[in-house]
């Protein structure tokens, strides 16, 4: 079975730019060296619900770059699960590191044209892939849905330490829409969107469908995507190269360098009280 690090680690960020403003980070990086933590969380109660259903083999979506599933391919081979990952786009050999990993760890890949994947939740597409592919126990790209809200909404009382803030990064909305839900009234969730388009609708979607409305005091700073999703810039470059030789840990450039940056670009501007305690998200 897989063995995973649980609660995750807090550590204090110790960083004179922060003045009186008191960052935490919750490592969830470190839950699992193959699965990044959100994806654990988001995944946890779709597995159980896979196995209460009897199922045998998960499908999932994904862009090529997929941490998700990479993710899944690894929880499929720990938990004895068959898994099809259904990528975005054309094949393009050799895999990429994230795809070769998948298929390594036993998930079979298929690809869908643009147009399909647009349609990937629509009865005409599933049933396609159950034609092809038989009975499977589906997860939504990302792994974000109401069974992964709840993995999710475990989050917040793994913090042994009073907080204010927590900070996370923003893909698909899952994991924002989750913690959010397990936050103290006092509370409140900050999501850094990493993709330009608007998430907002999103997030709350996936509350409305888990909760039946929208829970927990949540908002997005947008304004931090640097272009788009897996865009970079040399600003946030140098930002991880500093982070590095400050602090250590190497920030994922797709979604915590960004939310990284925001936190420190929020904190500079003022956007916190003096004495705020900040949990930033390290997934
Ligand atoms: C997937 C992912 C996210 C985004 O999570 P969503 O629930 O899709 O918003 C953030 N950080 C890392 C490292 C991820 O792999």
């Amino acid at each position: 079975m897989i063995e995973l690090r649980l609660p995750s680690p807090l550590a204090e960020l110790r960083d004179e730019r922060l003045g009186d403003i008191r960052v935490l980070l919750k490592r969830d990086d470190l839950i699992h060296p193959e699965v990044p933590g959100n994806k654990w969380r988001k995944l946890k109660y779709n597995v159980a619900a896979a196995r209460d259903l009897g199922a045998r083999t998960l499908l999932t979506f994904g862009g090529a770059y997929s941490n998700h599933l990479r993710a899944t391919a690894a929880v499929g081979h720990f938990g004895g699960f068959a898994t099809i990952g259904v990528v975005r786009g054309e094949e393009h050999l050799p895999l990429n590191p994230s795809l070769a990993y998948a298929e390594q760890h036993g998930m079979r890949l298929t690809y869908l044209d643009r147009t399909s994947y647009r349609a990937r939740s629509s009865d005409e597409v599933i049933n396609r892939l159950r034609r092809e592919f038989g009975d499977f126990y589906l997860i939504p790209e990302g792994g974000s849905n109401t069974a992964a809200l709840l993995g999710c909404a475990e989050l917040p009382a793994e913090i042994a330490e009073p907080f204010d803030v927590l900070v996370c990064a923003v893909g698909t909305g899952g994991t924002l829409a989750g913690v959010a839900a397990g936050l103290e009234p006092r509370q409140v969730a900050i999501g850094v969107p990493v993709l330009k388009a608007s998430l907002e609708a999103d997030v709350a979607g996936l509350q409305r469908a888990a909760y039946g409305q929208r829970v927990g005091n949540w908002r997005l700073e947008d304004g931090y995507h640097f272009g788009g999703y897996a865009k970079r810039t040399p600003e946030l470059d140098g930002f991880v190269d500093d982070f590095e030789a400050r602090h250590g840990p190497r920030l994922d450039w797709v979604y915590e360098a960004k939310m990284m940056y925001a936190l420190f670009d929020q904190v500079r501007r003022g956007a916190f009280a003096a004495g705020t305690t900040v949990v930033a998200l390290i997934s």
